[in-house]
């Protein structure tokens, strides 16, 4: 019989959002919803996932992508890294310094440095490929999951403790994001030549780096011979316009930085899936290798790039019409973010997050993450994810997604105060 691959052993047990989804299912079997008395209803707002139609100018593109297919002049095929014009699209709407509806800049990209994905997850997963298991992983404390567990899987985990290799392994060090630092990392902790994932505005906690942190970010992997790989799945959630919606808007950037993003959040394509990665030319390993040239290859060997349909559907939420609809969309989810904030804050619960971003991470000094997330349930029958789950500097948190549907996030909102 054939061994299992011994990096799948190192996962931290079950993932977050399975047990949660468990733990949900439990209570669900010994509190059974009674469908006369709306207050016994399980709300959600746990998972970050997307809960409002995609709306009619994107849909439509979607549908119009769909139908080309049934056409001779319409058909196409393999595209591995994505229709040249949605990678134009995307240069100009987001990687122009005057860009904004309707008025689209010179990019500073040229179409094969932006490839289109099937999403930003599962990008960060094939990136891992570009640097293999001796080059050490620096993570925010808490983080999305995907940057810890992808490393494992390719093996990077030898050591967790920051600072210390690992015999043979790159490790991976774990940057505390705490109210003390305003969730903000010591760059003095980041080791040399390391992958430095950094997602902003950030889920879990809801913030979002200013750009003298982000100058500073930059300056510290160039001088370390790092690369960012910089997650911006929540960039059109920026609502002051001070902040950075892309780390290409620092100087210096180019020479070190890889950023992926997504339509997932703003245009509710979580499940219609489709994403891109920003990878300069610039771009090089240790021995002058272009990082853009291997990630060209990556796209065509193991994957074969986004559904057509996905794309059209893109290129349509990228339209004058379309970008107004994903500010439309986002600021839904934000209106929702506003409620969850004013509610913790009437129950003297302190939060950050919720204005530039669809998470609000909320503090319980001294208690268990769990524990807390377990007294949410029971007592408001509302559904939300235990800042523990994202790493051990979340113990104490409970993140609260705005994904819902208004009238859900308003009984949670009402049922919050039975805690
Ligand atoms: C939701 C999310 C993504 C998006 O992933 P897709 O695969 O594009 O759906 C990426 N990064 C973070 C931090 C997210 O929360």
């Amino acid at each position: 019989m054939i061994p299992r691959n011994p990096h799948l052993a190192a996962l931290k047990a079950g993932y977050l959002f399975p047990e949660i989804a468990r733990r949900k299912r439990e209570f669900a079997a010994a509190h059974p919803e009674d469908p006369s008395k709306p207050e016994t209803r399980i709300i959600s707002l746990g998972v970050g996932n997307t809960t409002e139609p995609v709306l009619p100018r994107t849909t439509a593109g979607l549908v119009e992508g769909a139908r080309k297919l049934g056409t001779v002049e319409g058909y196409s095929g393999y595209q591995d890294e994505g229709l040249p014009e949605l990678r134009k699209k995307i240069a100009g709407v987001f990687y122009s310094r005057s860009a904004g509806p309707g008025g689209e800049g010179t990019s500073p990209f040229s179409i094969d440095e932006i490839f289109v994905s099937d999403g930003a997850k599962c990008d960060i997963g094939r990136l891992q490929l570009l640097f293999g298991s001796e080059t050490p992983a620096v993570v925010q404390d808490p983080s999305y999951p995907v940057y810890v567990d992808g490393s494992v899987l390719i093996g990077s985990a030898g050591s967790r403790e920051a600072g210390e290799a690992g015999g043979g392994y790159g490790g991976i060090t774990y940057l505390p994001c705490t109210a003390e630092n305003q969730y903000f990392p010591d760059l003095s902790l980041v080791p040399e030549n390391s992958l430095f994932y950094f997602c902003s505005p950030n889920n879990p906690t809801g913030a979002a780096a200013t750009r003298e942190q982000l100058t500073g970010m930059v300056s510290a992997a160039r001088r370390q011979g790092c690369i960012i790989i910089f997650d911006a799945a929540y960039s059109e959630y920026i609502r002051d316009p001070a902040l950075p919606k892309t780390i290409f808007e620092i100087p210096g950037a180019r020479e070190c930085a890889i950023e992926v993003n997504s339509f997932s959040k703003p245009a509710g394509f979580t499940g219609v899936r489709l994403g891109w990665t920003v990878v300069p030319k610039e771009l090089r390993y240790a021995g002058g290798e272009s990082i853009n040239a291997d990630w060209a290859r990556i796209a065509g060997t193991i994957f074969n790039g986004a559904s057509n349909i996905a794309q059209a559907g893109g290129l349509a939420a990228l339209s004058d019409e379309g970008q107004k609809e994903i500010r439309r969309l986002c600021d839904f989810y934000l209106e929702n973010a506003a409620l969850i904030r004013s509610a913790l804050s009437k129950l003297g619960i302190s939060s950050v997050g919720g204005d530039n971003s669809p998470y609000i991470w909320a503090r319980f000094p001294g208690r268990d993450s769990w524990e807390v997330f377990a007294e949410i349930l029971e007592k408001c029958r509302v559904v939300t994810t235990p800042g523990s789950g994202f790493g051990p500097s979340g113990q104490s948190f409970i993140r609260f997604s705005a994904f819902g549907h208004r009238a859900d996030v308003e009984e949670a909102c009402r049922r919050l105060s039975f805690i």
